[in-house]
């Protein structure tokens, strides 16, 4: 049995003729998964009968199973979710007034081994495949009743942020094959400008990017220099700040249109949020388009850091507003049902230890 969900168009097309059908029913197939969210063959009124007998008899459609659903406070949602093979991610989806980021997992934990994220420190697993990135957006598609997909700008599932569990850039080859089925217009239809890929740092995959998929990028930059983001970040080793810097230079220069890089800054008291940090920051990224973004630290069991306070934030933002750089804090949603960044999956490995 083959699962259609994360096929390409040529992979659905060498099925259809497979099976002794015409090409036009690569459209039909994409239009009934992807458009309307039909999951059930014989739903699929366009098709005559003995073809729906047909696809039942080889294909299938696929959804993770869903453990758990939990809604927050803020009304973020979090699902884990279950593959087939019994490896569990979470996705969350968090809502904004008249529109709303589903954050996408890309592999079953993490190899980098960020030491303030808590992913990062429950060691990897697998890459997720093509399918099983997709279908965490269906299942918060299904979840909202968003289907067929709106025609109009008025959806509420309307970007999408690879910055759930695992390094979007180590399973590189799924993650293209899943963002041009996401944004598809005959499907899912998610543009380009609204997703945004976050990395740890993969310095030799980030120029690929722009050429490749053209949608936006977020640097896990944490650090204003190698001493501190070797602390803190193993991967820094590999491709230290120079080398960073250099492939988002070349990524924006190959980028069609002007295309600023969100630089993502985690603060972590004592260890990168003093005033001449933000100093170095605003040094480090000359040439270069960024805005910031200021992460609040989500502290989880057993952590070396802690979070800088409200008032220090502040100030770290004035002195990058004062050189011209947007630099927002970060709102941190979902922390009840530990749906912010870097607590994905904790409460669920936290359970398995005591049990
Ligand atoms: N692996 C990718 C994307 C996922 S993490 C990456 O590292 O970019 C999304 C963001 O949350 C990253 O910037 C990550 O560094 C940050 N993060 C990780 N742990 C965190 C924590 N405990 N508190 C706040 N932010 C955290
Ligand atoms: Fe992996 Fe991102 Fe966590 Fe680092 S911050 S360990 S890259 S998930």
């Amino acid at each position: 049995m083959i699962d259609l969900v994360g096929l390409s168009r040529e992979e659905l097309l060498a099925e259809v003729l497979s099976i002794g059908e015409k090409p036009f029913r690569v459209k039909q197939l994409w239009h009934w998964i992807y458009n309307k969210g039909v999951t059930d063959f014989s739903k699929m009124s366009s098709l005559a009968k003995p073809l729906q007998k047909k696809l039942l008899e080889k294909y299938f459609i696929s959804r993770p199973y869903i453990v758990t659903e939990r809604n927050s406070a803020d009304r973020t949602r979090k699902w884990l979710l279950r593959f087939k093979d019994g490896k569990e991610i979470e996705t969350v989806y968090i809502p904004e007034k008249d529109r709303g980021a589903v954050c996408l997992s890309t592999q079953v934990g993490c190899q980098m081994g960020c030491r303030f994220c808590h992913t990062g420190t429950q060691g990897f697993q697998r890459n997720l495949s093509a399918s099983e990135i997709v279908s965490q957006f269906m299942i918060a598609r299904d979840s909202c009743g968003e289907w067929p997909t709106p025609v109009d700008e008025t959806r509420y599932l309307s970007n999408i942020v690879f910055m759930g569990m695992g390094e979007p850039l180590n399973n590189y080859d799924n993650l293209v094959k899943a963002i041009r089925i996401i944004t598809d217009g005959d499907g899912l239809a998610i543009s380009k400008r609204k997703i945004t890929i976050s990395t740890s740092g993969i310095a030799d995959k980030i120029p690929s990017l722009a050429k490749d998929l053209g949608v936006k990028l977020a640097i896990s930059l944490h650090a204003p220099n190698d001493t501190i983001r070797n602390q803190i970040m193993p991967i820094n080793k590999k491709y230290p700040l120079p080398v960073l810097i250099s492939a988002c230079k070349e990524y924006q220069h190959l980028c069609e249109r002007r295309q600023y890089i969100t630089m993502e800054y985690v603060m972590l008291k004592g260890i990168n949020d003093s005033p001449e940090n933000a100093h170095e920051l605003i040094q480090l990224v000359q040439g270069l388009e960024v805005k910031f973004n200021l992460i609040p630290f989500n502290p989880w069991d057993g952590c070396p850091f802690r979070p800088s306070s409200q008032k220090t934030i502040q100030q770290f933002s004035k002195i990058l507003e004062n050189a011209y750089f947007a630099a927002p804090i970060r709102q941190s949603r979902g922390q009840d049902i530990m749906a912010a960044c870097g607590q994905l999956k904790s409460i669920f490995h936290q359970q398995k230890k005591i049990s």
